[in-house]
């Protein structure tokens, strides 16, 4: 099942009811020809390590993964499925949870997972009110602001916005890490990432080993020369 909201929440009450193991937020997913044993591979140990679980007692075999995680597949439009409606009754008994009211969220919500392009700030920016300097570059550039846990952390942007192991798993055709260090957890987020560009004023950082074009320096200098290289918009 995808690690989605829905996701994560049925996945596990299945995988109980059924009597059979889960494990959630896989990146790889591979089968054993011989044991026919699912190999389900996922960070452990806060990203330090990628493990790869069996479970060889129980059927079915059960994993979550992270949307974003595989490349889609080419849509077959030759192929045809069945569509089944299973009828469900409920009567009140079964319900553990009652709504009391809906209350729908104000903010229209980005979904980084579809961007494109991608400007990504990390503590580095420094404080909140610089954020706009990404804003700019991303609306520029037709893309979406994201960021590194420590922004999110410090409530500079909403957490829907961050990528990593904690965040979202994102692969955009342009990547820009900006004052983002490149943590093993921010790693796994956006490695796979199609291009990827990162300003730092450290030329140790280990994001400059992930980054297709590195550009050391500071991110406040940097981003307005790169602001003058494109072509005013008209969102601008
Ligand atoms: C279990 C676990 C899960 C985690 N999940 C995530 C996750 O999902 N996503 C995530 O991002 N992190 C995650 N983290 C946190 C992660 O380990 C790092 O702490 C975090 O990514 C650091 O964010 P940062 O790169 O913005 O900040 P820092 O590591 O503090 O890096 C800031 C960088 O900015 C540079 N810099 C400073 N000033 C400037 C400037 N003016 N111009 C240019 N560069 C500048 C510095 O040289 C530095 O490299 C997780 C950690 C744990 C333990």
């Amino acid at each position: 099942m995808g690690a989605s909201t829905i996701g994560r929440d049925l996945a596990p009450r299945v995988s109980a009811r059924i009597n059979t193991g889960l494990t959630a937020d896989c990146t790889k997913l591979e089968v054993d020809e011989e044991t026919k044993d699912l190999l389900m591979t996922r960070p452990a140990f806060g990203g330090n390590i990628m493990a790869t679980i069996i479970c060889p007692e129980h059927r079915p075999q059960m994993s979550t993964v992270r949307p974003g995680v595989m490349t889609l597949a080419e849509a077959d439009t030759a192929r045809k499925g069945v569509i089944s409606k299973v009828p469900v009754a409920f009567d009140s008994a079964d319900m553990n949870i009652e709504i009391l009211e809906v209350v729908k969220e104000t903010k229209a919500k980005v979904n980084i997972e579809d961007a494109n392009i991608l400007v990504s700030g990390g503590r580095g920016v420094g404080k909140p009110e610089n954020m706009s300097t990404l804003e700019n570059l991303a609306l520029r550039l037709g893309g979406t602001v994201s960021a590194s846990r420590a922004v999110v952390d410090a409530g500079w942007i909403d957490r829907n916005n961050q990528v990593g192991q904690t965040g979202k798993t994102v692969r955009p055709d342009l990547y820009f890490a900006c004052g983002i260090s490149g943590a093993i957890q921010h790693l796994a987020g956006m490695e796979d990432s199609e291009f990827i560009v990162a300003i730092n004023k450290d030329e140790t950082a280990p994001i400059f080993d992930a980054a297709d074009l590195g550009i050391v320096g500071d991110v406040h200098k940097v981003i307005p020369e790169l602001m003058k290289l494109l072509p005013i918009t008209e969102e601008d």
